[in-house]
């Protein structure tokens, strides 16, 4: 099981989904991991109803980093701005499937963390702490 799920997040970060940018966008945003490098940024366009239209990433980092912002890309995609709100460390652990340590926990929680901040000013998020 382990290595089907390690395929999965190689595959994600040999062939990123959706990478690029949108401009103009409206909900753009970056931040980085700097206990590993780790640079991602968001760019999302909403339709008239409110939902995800559109969803670019652009960034560089390690496989876990990038194959979740990949990951989230895809997952955040006709979504409304409450379900992105509700979206926590729990769902990237289970898109990403695997366990992860504390310090590749920030790696994977990177790209929500720019959801986050982009689209709701949470900048104190970090998913870290949460249980
Ligand atoms: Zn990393």
């Amino acid at each position: 099981m382990d290595s089907l799920y390690q395929e999965v997040i190689l595959d994600h970060y040999r062939n990123p989904r959706n990478k690029g940018r949108l401009d103009p966008a409206d909900i753009s945003h970056e931040d980085d991991n700097p206990l590993c490098g780790d640079q991602i940024r968001l760019d999302i366009r909403l339709g008239e109803d409110g939902r995800v239209a559109e969803v670019a990433w652009d960034g560089h980092g390690c496989a876990i980093s990038m194959a979740s912002a990949s990951m989230l890309s895809q997952e955040i995609q006709g979504k409304t701005l409450e379900e992105l709100l509700q979206l926590g460390k729990d769902d990237i652990l289970e898109m990403l499937g695997i366990e992860l340590g504390r310090a590749r926990l920030h790696c994977a929680l990177l790209s929500l963390k720019v959801l986050k901040t982009g689209a709701f000013g949470l900048t104190a998020w970090t998913g870290v702490e949460e249980s």
